[in-house]
Parts: structure tokens; C-alpha cells; sequence
């Protein structure tokens, strides 16, 4: 009887868990996806690199070395917005935070209205943009395979839809007619940043 290979996942984001536990259930080969044990104790290690590969490794090879023996994934992902050169991109978690912007609002609703603010100042739309996902497996405190994924998009003026999380409700994708927080999940997974650099890394491992 074949087993299913057991791969961990370093994030608490509900919203990536969603996406990656869809992406392996899709992708079906023959690998168990599971969030990593005590992650909520570990404190987390500081993501100041410049890129999300960067981050992802960084993440990657400290939370694999609390799972001895074990493949661990961890990502790093963002928004990047050509008319804001590339910003929030590695700030994206952080992005109204970095500027203090609006604190008493929650970090999405925070985070959103502070691009729409940074787009008021570089018009004219569409602003072209990407979500990007890089991923990394590490062991032992030692990358072993690394991917990437990405989607195109465009930034609107005015949030659409309830679905999703983070940029989701001013993210556009023009093939759909939809922002990603009005897709149903099986577009979601066919086009997300997430789905696409899991399936790239399950090809490698
Ligand atoms: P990370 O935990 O440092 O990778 O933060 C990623 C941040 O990028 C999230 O908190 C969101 O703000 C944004 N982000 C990444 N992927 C998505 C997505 O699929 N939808 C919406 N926002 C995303």
C-alpha cells in the first residue's frame, strides 16, 4: 500500500493554509500536507531579506530544524505593483505598518486602503500588478528544493467581493471579469501564486 509522503507547512495565515491544503488535494501526488506542529510556540524568525526567496528560506531552514528529519515548506509572498516599482512586494504584510498608516484599522483593511492612497499619487489606471509565491523545502535546517509562482492582475479603485484575504478584494484579474475575492476556489487554485509554485516544488521532491 503506497504511503503518502508527509511534507509540513511553517504558516499560521489561514488564508495560505486554504490555499496550499487545496493545491495538494488538486494536485494529488501522494504527499500529506499538515501545518507544523507547535508553530504558534516558535517564535518567529525576522524576515528582512530583499526578496521572497530570501524570506522563504530563511523561514524554511529555521522551522525545519524543529521537525527533525522532516520536509518542511515555508513561503513568502506579496503584491507587487509596477506603478509603485514593485511595492508592497516583501513589505506586503506590513505595508500600512511601515508607514503608520490608519492603526486603529484591522492589518487587510489597513493594508488596502493605504495602496489605494499610494495609487491616488501615480495614476492613471490600470495599474498592472502581481502576486508572487516563493516556496522553499527545507530539512534540517537545509534548503533542499526551491519554486516560484505568480499571477498577473491589476489593482482596482473600489474592493469587490468577500472571499479570500489580504489584497484579494482589489486584486483584478481581467481573463475573469473578477477581483480574487469573487472567484470561486477552483479558479482560485487554478491560478493562484500558491497553487502554482506548490505544484512547481512537488514536481522537484
Ligand atoms: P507573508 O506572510 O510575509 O508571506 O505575507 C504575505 C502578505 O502578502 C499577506 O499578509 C497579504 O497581505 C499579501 N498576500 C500574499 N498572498 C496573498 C493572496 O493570495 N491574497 C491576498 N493577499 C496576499
Amino acid at each position: 500500500m503506497a504511503t503518502n509522503k508527509l511534507l509540513y507547512i511553517a504558516t499560521s495565515n489561514p488564508g495560505k493554509l486554504r490555499d496550499f491544503a487545496w493545491a495538494a488535494q488538486s494536485i494529488n501526488a501522494d504527499v500529506r500536507l499538515e501545518p507544523l506542529p507547535g508553530l504558534r510556540e516558535i517564535t518567529a524568525p525576522p524576515e528582512d531579506e530583499p526578496s521572497f526567496m530570501g524570506n522563504a528560506r530563511t523561514k524554511a531552514e529555521y522551522y525545519s530544524s524543529f521537525a527533525p528529519g522532516e520536509i518542511v515548506l515555508a513561503d513568502d509572498s506579496g503584491l507587487e505593483v509596477d506603478a509603485l516599482g514593485g511595492d508592497p512586494g516583501v513589505r506586503s504584510a506590513r505595508f500600512a505598518d511601515d508607514a503608520a498608516f490608519a492603526a486603529h484599522l484591522p492589518t487587510d483593511e489597513r493594508n488596502n486602503c493605504y495602496l489605494l492612497e499610494r495609487l491616488k499619487t501615480v495614476g492613471p489606471a490600470p495599474f498592472a500588478a502581481r502576486y508572487h509565491c516563493a516556496l522553499v523545502a527545507a530539512v534540517d535546517g537545509r534548503l533542499v528544493h526551491s519554486a516560484d509562482g505568480a499571477v498577473e492582475g491589476e489593482i482596482v479603485s473600489t474592493p469587490r467581493g468577500t472571499a479570500g484575504f489580504g489584497y484579494d478584494p482589489l486584486f483584478y484579474l481581467p481573463q475573469e471579469k473578477k477581483t480574487m475575492a469573487e472567484i470561486d476556489p477552483d479558479t482560485r487554485l487554478r491560478l493562484s501564486h500558491r497553487g502554482q509554485a506548490l505544484r512547481n516544488l512537488l514536481a522537484l521532491l
